[in-house]
Parts: structure tokens; C-alpha cells; sequence
């Protein structure tokens, strides 16, 4: 069978030539080049990308489908030439899920259980017992109930706590308790003792974790951000951590990466930072997800994660 559909690759450097050998042996039927090749611009058909260039994605007339190396779409549409009328399909599945799922409820039990205060008796050598209560007593607030929010909102759940979710559309979740749009917002917030923003970035959430959001919730609350950094203004949690709105913070993602040297979440002992790594696509299990979806979309077939054109996220 002669090779007539045309993919580039725009990766990170460090594994580009991996990327292109591990796709060319998943699909030999396409023809894989990195961006930096040469390849004939107008027989392009597929881009497999993460944070392409601004105005690189419009130079190919021909393009079909965008590949998003990875589940938020966010670092493809904010290039303001990006052609209107392609699909993108991230890529998302199990593996994410379950990375997710591990991160967030490793960083809800440390909220939850107090263990800062346990770590920081223990380091002064003080026998205190910080007794908080069962899950049961606790409300959690997840925003976004989608790949990622529902999974670790049903997790949570079956760990006794009490959920509530929050999305764009109506959804009826057994033993979770949804919200939906911004009417039900405050009312979604008011009881949370531990929120975790799992929203994509869109105009609508982009500084979405911000003051006044902060003031709709009743009692001192823990904030987990995973999503993407821009979903915080980060003054607004410096001074909601200082007046005691928000007790303590897990952030894994920030506006810039890596977090300055001098940026002054470094400094605030109650902001616990990781580096972007709550839930990194695994490149075997991701290819393979990549293989599936251009195999379904070149057949005709309905492909998981394709996202239209215009529906932002
Ligand atoms: P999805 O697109 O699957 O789900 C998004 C959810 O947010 C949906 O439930 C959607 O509602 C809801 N939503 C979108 N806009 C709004 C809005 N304006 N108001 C209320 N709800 C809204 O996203 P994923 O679960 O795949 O990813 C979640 C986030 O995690 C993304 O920001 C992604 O970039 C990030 N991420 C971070 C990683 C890390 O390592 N830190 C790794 C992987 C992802 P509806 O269901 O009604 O459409």
C-alpha cells in the first residue's frame, strides 16, 4: 500500500526522533516528519503537536486534523491564526486518568487529614494528636466533572466524602452532587472545605480562581489547582492566604514554567508546589491512543476526544 497521508510532528526536542520512530512503527502507513525536515507543505494532512508556534498550523493548506499531544487543547487555540474549520483530537485516556486520580487524592487526603500540621509536630518533636473529621464530614468541591474532574469525583466519593461537581452541562451523577453554569456556581462553593479546579482553559475560566470566587465559600478552605495556571490570579490567592480565606494551597501548574526562582509562592510555606506533574502523558500509552484516533478519523469512523471546531474545549 503506497503511503499518501502526510503527518508532522511538532514535539519537544528531547524526544522528537522517539516520537516520529514510535508513531512510523504504529502507523506505517502514514509518513511521519518533524517539523524541522523537509517535507512538502501543501500535502500535509495531519499535525501531531504540542505548544506549536503561532501561524505555524495555518501554512498548511491541506491539513485535516490537529493531534493534541496531550488533553487540554489550550496551547493550540490560543494561536490567534489558527485555521477555524479543523478538529483537534487531544489525547487523554486510562493512563492520564489514573496519574490524575492519584495526584488528587494524595493531595486531598493531605488536606483533608491535616498533614502539614502532623509533618510540622512531628519535625518539633511534639506528640500531638491533630484530629480532624472522617470524610463523611467533609464536602469537596471539584470544578470541571470531565475526562479527569468526574473520575476523581467518583473516587472521592467512594472514599466517603461528600462531592460536589460542577460543569457546563447538566449531569446527573450517582451520590455526587452537581451544579451547573454560572447560576449554580455559589451555590456549588458555599459548603466546600477543599476545592480542586480541574476546568479547561477558555476565555470563561481563564482567572476564574480568583477573590471574589474565593469569598463565595463559607468556612477557611484548601485550594488544589491541576488544571492550567492561568485559572489562578495569583496575587488573589496570596492575599486570600494571608486574611485566612484560604488555609492552605496545592498548586501543580502556574502562569510561568518553570515557577520563577524568585516568584513569591517559594517563599509561602503554605503553598505546596509540584512541578507540572500531577498527570504527564505517558508516550507508549499515548501513542498508541494517538494510533487508534487518525486510524478511526482516516476510516470514517466516530473518534473518542474529537473536538470540533469552535467548541473551545
Ligand atoms: P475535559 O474537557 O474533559 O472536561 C472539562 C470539564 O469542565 C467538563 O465537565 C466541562 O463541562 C467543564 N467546563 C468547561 N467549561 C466550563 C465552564 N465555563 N463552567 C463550568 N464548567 C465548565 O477536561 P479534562 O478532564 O481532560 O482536563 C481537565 C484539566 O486538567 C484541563 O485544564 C487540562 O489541561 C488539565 N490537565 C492537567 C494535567 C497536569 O498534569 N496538571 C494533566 C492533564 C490535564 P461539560 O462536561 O458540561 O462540558
Amino acid at each position: 500500500m503506497s503511503k499518501n497521508i502526510n503527518c508532522v510532528i511538532k514535539v519537544g526536542e528531547a524526544r522528537a526522533d522517539w516520537w516520529k520512530k514510535h508513531m512510523s512503527s504504529l502507523l506505517p502507513n502514514i509518513n511521519f516528519f518533524l517539523m524541522r525536515e523537509n517535507y512538502e507543505i501543501d500535502k500535509i494532512d495531519l499535525a501531531i503537536v504540542w505548544k506549536p508556534e503561532n501561524g505555524w498550523l495555518k501554512t498548511f493548506k491541506n491539513l485535516r486534523c490537529i493531534i493534541s499531544l496531550g488533553s487540554g487543547i489550550d496551547h493550540i487555540l490560543c494561536d490567534p491564526d489558527l485555521p477555524k474549520n479543523i478538529p483537534i483530537i487531544k489525547t487523554t485516556g486510562e493512563d492520564l486518568k489514573m496519574r490524575m486520580r492519584e495526584y488528587v487524592v494524595l493531595h486531598v487526603l493531605k488536606h483533608h487529614r491535616n498533614l502539614p500540621a502532623v509533618t510540622e509536630a512531628r519535625n518539633t518533636h511534639q506528640w500531638k494528636q491533630i484530629i480532624e473529621p472522617p470524610a463523611n464530614k467533609r464536602t469537596l468541591g471539584i470544578m470541571g466533572l470531565g475526562n479527569l474532574g468526574l473520575d476523581c469525583a467518583i473516587t472521592l466519593k467512594n472514599l466517603g466524602f461528600k462531592v460536589n461537581g460542577w460543569s457546563n452541562s447538566k449531569k446527573n451523577i450517582d451520590g455526587i452532587n452537581t451544579f451547573t453554569g454560572e447560576k449554580e456556581l455559589t451555590k456549588f462553593l458555599k459548603q466546600v472545605e477543599i476545592l480542586v479546579c480541574m476546568l479547561p482553559l477558555t476565555p470563561k475560566t481563564r482567572g476564574i480562581l480568583n477573590l471574589e470566587l474565593f469569598n463565595k465559600i463559607e468556612k477557611e478552605f484548601c485550594l488544589i489547582n491541576v488544571a492550567r495556571g492561568e485559572h489562578l490570579v495569583e496575587e488573589d490567592l496570596l492575599k486570600a492566604l494571608e486574611n485566612k480565606i484560604i488555609k492552605e494551597a496545592t498548586l501543580d501548574v502556574f502562569h510561568i514554567e518553570p515557577l520563577p526562582i524568585k516568584h513569591p509562592f517559594w517563599k509561602n510555606s503554605k503553598i505546596f508546589i509540584t512541578p507540572h506533574i500531577a498527570s504527564l502523558l505517558d508516550p507508549e500509552a499515548g501513542g498508541k491512543e494517538i494510533a487508534k484516533n487518525v486510524n478511526d478519523f482516516l476510516n470514517g469512523k466516530q473518534v473518542d476526544n474529537l473536538i470540533p471546531p469552535g467548541k473551545g474545549y
